[in-house]
């Protein structure tokens, strides 16, 4: 279900909507040069108002030569011509906006292509205007505390440059260089950047690395003060200029760091929650959910007043397994076998399905505990109709392989032929086009991809319960159920995940307010009983339900009595 104009309005339409991260390049080529753009993306909206999603994040699309999947840009203001034209990303836009769907992009601050002609020009002349837009040594031993996000790829943070004749910083690859957050240029360029953008009607960013913008001697030059600075400076320019837009930000943190990037509304209005992700994982390893309920406890309170977590399962990049004990990471990898070759990074670069061993049950139980809780949801692509990956693509093109649309040997991605398209299909006969694409899976209730829509469209009905932000924990003890209540202003939605793969059974007491007679809101895995004020429920093996119960006394003087018996 499409928001509704007031929705859009609002300035916390970002809560009430469900996010739909994909791949220009991998989604669908409408060209038939093997390689997905926009004008593709523009012909699947209606399969995205169809799933039910409320906005979309699309992939960096910018100049590219794509060493980093087009997190590597080389022209900041172009659309990259192999996707097509800024006039096609305002035609996506324009369309989108008409069905009330919204778009956010990429903002990438920390790095830039090597290819880029800021780069060219400083490492040519040391006089060039942009030399000081780069961080240079004749050493390269500065910042030694920094960490490397690639370790698998690179030996170090800095790399010499031969017509430069100094070394050059890069946190990414060596064909990133980060940009120098001391010139006070950078920082105009790259509001700039957003301007252009969000005047090209864009509702937002997801803003890539945002934690290492700045550098430090003796630091691990990450979530540094003046790092945070700066992006209140890029929040109060939006406020300002594009009131509504919103920023998302990717710290893949502790809990008190990534936290911070709320900074009590001042900064980010969404953070990616990277310390809950892996703990969705471990709690179905251990058929037991305190982790999750225990960090939702920790992580909830902190949320401002307009801000909310971002969940998400997986995304484009790997699973990352940072923020975990070495205890848990053991865990992990017991329970979830894997192929040769797909740890990678410190994660793990498979896709959703075939992570959780192609059961169903297990992807929509974790997708319906997204979707419950308060925050918003991030869904991405092929996820909801269970699609692969390709261990033997290099790094995370693994989990980037073209979307399923049908069975076809095309599956219906782009008719060039398969030779010429710049990434494969997955051929996994459990997970390739024949067995999991969307087409088939529209003809049938029983799939993921409606199971997936219905669950949206319930949330959706609902949003003035789920996407408000209002949550209670339900203490259960050592049960592997994981209640919670989602409390609404003339009802309440109890929200239950059985993470055993065996039945389970419980009880807990109703509140004095609500009339006991409850709505089950979705159908099949739950069966219940009241007595009294006790809820009795039995779930289904990884079954979830989300149940209805009106209030006695509505506290909204006005509104809509309830007057059900
Ligand atoms: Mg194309």
């Amino acid at each position: 279900m499409a928001p509704t104009e007031s929705d859009l309005r609002s300035p916390e339409w970002f809560r009430t909507v469900v996010f739909y991260e994909l791949s220009v390049r991998s989604f669908a080529d409408s060209n038939a040069d093997g390689i997905g753009d926009l004008p593709g993306v523009l012909q699947k909206l209606d399969y995205l108002t169809d799933l039910g999603v409320g906005a979309l994040w699309l992939l960096p699309f910018y100049r590219s030569p794509w060493n980093d999947d087009g997190y590597d840009i080389s022209g900041h203001y172009e659309v990259d011509p192999r996707l097509g034209t800024i006039d096609d990303l305002d035609r996506v836009v324009e369309a989108a906006h008409g069905r009330g769907l919204r778009v956010i992009g990429d903002l990438v601050t920390n790095h830039i292509s090597s290819e880029h002609p800021w780069f060219q020009s400083a490492r040519k002349d040391r006089a060039s205007p942009y030399r000081s837009w780069f961080l240079w040594s004749d050493t390269g031993t500065e910042f030694s505390r920094a960490r490397r996000i690639f370790p698998d790829y690179e030996t170090s943070n800095w790399t010499f440059d031969e017509t430069a004749g100094q070394y050059y910083f890069h946190r990414f690859f060596s064909s990133q260089p980060d940009l120098n957050y001391d010139t006070s240029e950078v920082h105009t360029e790259m509001q700039k950047v957003a301007r252009f953008w969000l005047g090209h009607g864009l509702d937002g960013f997801r803003c890539d690395a945002a934690p290492y913008l700045y550098k430090r001697e003796g630091t691990s030059c990450q979530s540094l003060p003046e790092t945070h600075q700066f992006w209140r400076d890029m929040r109060s320019m939006i406020d300002a200029e594009f009131p509504g837009a919103v920023l998302v930000s990717e710290a893949n943190q502790s809990v008190p760091e990534t936290v911070a990037y709320f900074d009590g509304g001042r900064e980010f209005q969404m953070v990616l929650h990277f310390p809950i992700m892996p703990n969705f994982y471990l709690a179905l390893a251990e058929s037991n959910p305190k982790r999750v309920l225990d960090i939702l406890k920790a992580t909830l309170p902190s949320v401002p007043p307009d801000g909310a977590w971002a969940y998400f399962l997986r995304n484009h990049d790997e699973l990352s397994l940072e923020q975990v004990s070495e205890e848990e990471k053991s865990l992990f990898f017991r329970y979830f076998p894997l192929p040769p070759g797909a740890r990678v990074h410190n994660g793990v670069r498979r896709r959703l399905a075939p992570l959780l061993g192609g059961d169903d049950g297990s992807v929509l139980l974790l997708t319906a505990l997204m979707l419950g809780l308060p925050g918003s949801p991030y869904l991405y692509y092929g996820d909801e109709i269970g699609m692969g990956d390709r261990i033997d693509l290099p790094d995370r093109d693994a989990v980037r392989t073209p979307m399923q649309w049908d069975g076809s040997p095309s599956a219906g991605f782009s008719s060039a032929p398969p030779e010429r398209w710049t990434r494969p299909l997955v051929t996994d006969p459990a997970f390739a086009p024949p067995a999991r694409n969307a087409a088939d899976q529209e003809a049938s209730t029983h799939s993921l991809l409606w199971r997936t829509r219905t669950l949206l469209r319930v949330r959706a009905s609902h949003a003035n319960v789920f996407g408000s932000t209002g949550f209670e924990g339900i203490d259960l003890g050592s049960s592997p159920v994981l209640g919670f209540w989602r409390p609404g202003e003339e009802y309440r939605i109890l929200c239950l995940y059985n993470f055993a793969t065996e039945p389970s059974e419980g009880a807990l007491p109703l509140p004095d307010a609500v009339w006991a007679s409850p709505i089950e809101l979705l159908r099949g895995d739950l069966s219940s009983t009241v007595s009294g004020h006790t809820f009795r429920y039995r779930l289904a093996p990884r079954g979830f339900s989300w149940t209805l119960f009106l209030s006695r006394r509505p506290r909204s003087a006005g509104g809509r009595s309830a007057s059900v018996r």
